[in-house]
């Protein structure tokens, strides 16, 4: 199959292969009427609610959410939100459970990071692999609020590197239970939750030999051998609870097993691709709340004689705010959309949108901050909450330098085959000789024309035409590092970030692009979104230009020379007096 022939249902996988996937992403989703106005209750509801119970100021202070305020959340159904309504749940769509979720994080970060840990990792596993007695057994606990889910898998040894986890589980002789030892740390609702998933590996007997894969497992954490740690002392989210569990000879019935024995590693993986929407659906919810508060206080904050807001460094600082908020949010729905479609492989979308949102919103805070002056960096105020609350979702579900390498090693996944295969054909030419011809073929008509966006508004030409310019770059570069580095690319970590910057900004664009096109198609009023739409591509292209220049030409040499000097010595290695 040529590259340029869709190998996936992921758009951003086939934009990899030089294939633009536009189906997949044009109309830009929208929720069906019913479910719309549906969301709007329950944001109504929530506003109503969190007006009238929520001190964010206070859960970071006494570093817990009151009671008052769960049980209250756990009566209007938020809990349950995203479980289907036959297990007791509200049965939201992903678009509609990320809007809501946004919501919540402009009023607070660590309820919403717990509410985060018990529905979208910790049920999410059961929700997607279940059996229907599991589901019956525990969903509707689950959905009314009355047990509350985590999800464990990190541990001392194993944080980035999760297949590497010691946790345990053997089958006992009779095989009907497994014994399960081992530990976790930085449990988000590890110390009040009732139901973990819990990864832990296990012997899976394969073509005649022993190996040790890991499995999930659902614990309840009342069971025999379940303990956990105090509560972690945190920068931020410090009114959630995070903390270690240990399993000291748990007997866990065969019963919970989550998911075919052995498969635990990809169950972890899919729960983390649906964490990580509504995490970055969250940072668009912080960064909104922010953009609030920095536009409050420069209109009313006076020096030389007017507001500061009227000083254009202040105003380059909001417009940024805005236009990336913008694009964050259109990339976040976009993926709930795809989500929702439930064929799609969105995996690289939604680590996408994790590195984004969570970026955009630590800009985001830290301008914010600067706009406050002094006052932002005063405890008596809200901007040093929100910079500490923030800076959590650059580190956790994947840290972001962990998801930039699997954005671009599974970009790169697609084309890699394909050239291994080219690489084949050419030690054996005269079998591959079909495979050779299709490459040349493609390698001219690659000079010639690209696949491309088509059919968009015209007022949308400029964007699309660099849009369209640079994925072709984009698969050119993928192209030509792969058969440079080979297999070694995966230890190509200078190379890896650019390519995944340059695909994070591609799915920027075009998710801003979808979006707006679909409006004016709907003849919906679009000047004012016209404006953010384009800064933001400004930005992007600009930040593709200079990755992509910099593949070739870059300070990459000097950078391992610096790291070494200073390794070597384990300090900074100058002093600016000794001549
Ligand atoms: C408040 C909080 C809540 C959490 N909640 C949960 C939870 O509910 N469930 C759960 O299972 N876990 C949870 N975690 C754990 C979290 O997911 C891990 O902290 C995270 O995955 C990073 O692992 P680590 O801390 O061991 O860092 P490490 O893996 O040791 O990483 C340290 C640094 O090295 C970088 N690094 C590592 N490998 C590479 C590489 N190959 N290339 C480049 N850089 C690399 C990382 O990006 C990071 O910057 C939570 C953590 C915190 C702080």
């Amino acid at each position: 199959m040529a590259p340029h022939e869709s190998t996936s249902s992921s758009f951003m996988k086939s934009l990899f292969t030089g294939d633009i996937a536009q189906e997949i992403i044009f109309p830009y989703p929208m929720p069906d009427a019913e479910e719309l106005e549906n969301i709007h209750l329950i944001l109504q509801a929530w506003r109503e609610f969190a007006d009238d119970n929520i001190d964010a100021r206070q859960i970071d202070r006494d570093k817990k959410i009151p009671k008052e305020v769960s049980d209250g959340m756990k009566e209007l159904g938020f809990f349950g939100m995203s479980i289907p309504e036959e297990y007791g749940g509200g049965g939201m769509s992903k678009t509609g459970y990320a809007r809501i979720f946004e919501e919540i994080c402009t009023r607070d970060a660590s309820i919403a990071t717990s509410l985060g840990a018990h529905l979208s990792i910790g049920t999410n596993g059961l929700l997607m692999y279940g059996n229907e007695k599991q589901k019956q057994h525990y969903l509707p606990k689950l959905a009314s609020g009355e047990w509350t889910a985590c999800f464990a898998l990190t541990e001392p040894g194993a944080g980035s590197d999760a297949a590497g986890i010691q946790t345990f589980a053997k089958l006992n002789e009779a095989k009907t239970e497994f014994i399960l030892n081992g530990g976790k740390i930085w449990i988000t609702n590890g110390g009040t939750a009732d139901l973990a998933t819990v990864f832990a590996k296990t012997d899976v007997h394969e073509k005649g030999e022993v190996r040790q894969k890991i499995t999930a497992f659902l614990v309840e954490t009342a069971w025999e051998g379940v303990s956990h740690g105090k509560p972690e002392d945190k920068l931020g989210i410090r009114g959630s609870n995070t903390a270690s569990l240990n399993f000291d000879n748990v007997r866990v019935p065969v019963e919970n097993v989550l998911g075919p024995v052995g498969k635990g590693f990809k169950i972890a993986m899919e729960v983390l691709n649906t964490g990580r929407l509504s995490l970055a659906a969250g940072c668009v919810g912080g960064c909104k709340a922010l953009i609030h508060k920095s536009i409050d206080y420069a209109r009313n904050r006076k020096q030389f004689g007017q507001p500061i807001a009227e000083f254009e460094m202040i105003q380059n600082k909001i417009s940024r705010m805005v236009a990336n908020t913008y694009a964050a949010e259109s990339m976040v729905y976009l993926t709930a959309g795809l989500a929702d479609r439930k064929v799609v492989d969105y995996s690289l979308e939604s680590a996408i949108c994790k590195v984004a949102a969570s970026e955009i919103l630590w800009d985001t805070v830290n301008e914010t901050m600067q706009i406050a002056g002094g006052l932002g960096y005063s405890a008596e105020y809200e901007y040093e909450r929100f910079m500490r609350d923030a800076r959590i979702n650059l580190i956790f579900e994947g840290t972001n330098e962990i998801l930039r390498a699997f954005i671009a090693l599974s970009g790169m996944q697609g084309p890699g085959e394909y050239l291994k295969k080219i690489g084949k054909a050419l030690r054996d030419p005269i079998k591959g000789f079909g495979l050779l011809t299709e490459f040349a073929v493609h390698k001219v008509k690659d000079r010639v024309i690209h696949d491309s966006l088509k059919n968009t508004d015209p007022r949308l030409k400029e964007q699309v035409d660099k849009f369209n310019d640079y994925a072709a770059e984009l698969k050119q570069v993928v192209e030509k590092v792969l058969m440079k580095y080979g297999k070694e690319i995966i230890h190509r970590e200078f190379i890896l970030e650019r390519i995944a910057n340059i695909a994070i900004d591609l799915f920027g664009i075009v998710a801003v692009i979808s979006r707006i096109d679909t409006r004016m198609k709907a003849d919906k009023p679009v000047d004012q979104e016209l404006p953010p739409m384009r800064l933001y591509c400004d930005m992007a292209w600009r930040r593709i230009r200079r990755n992509l220049r910099q593949i070739d030409n870059n300070s990459d040499a000097v950078r391992k020379e610096i790291v070494a000097h200073a390794y070597e010595l384990n300090r900074f290695p100058f002093e600016v007096l000794d001549f």
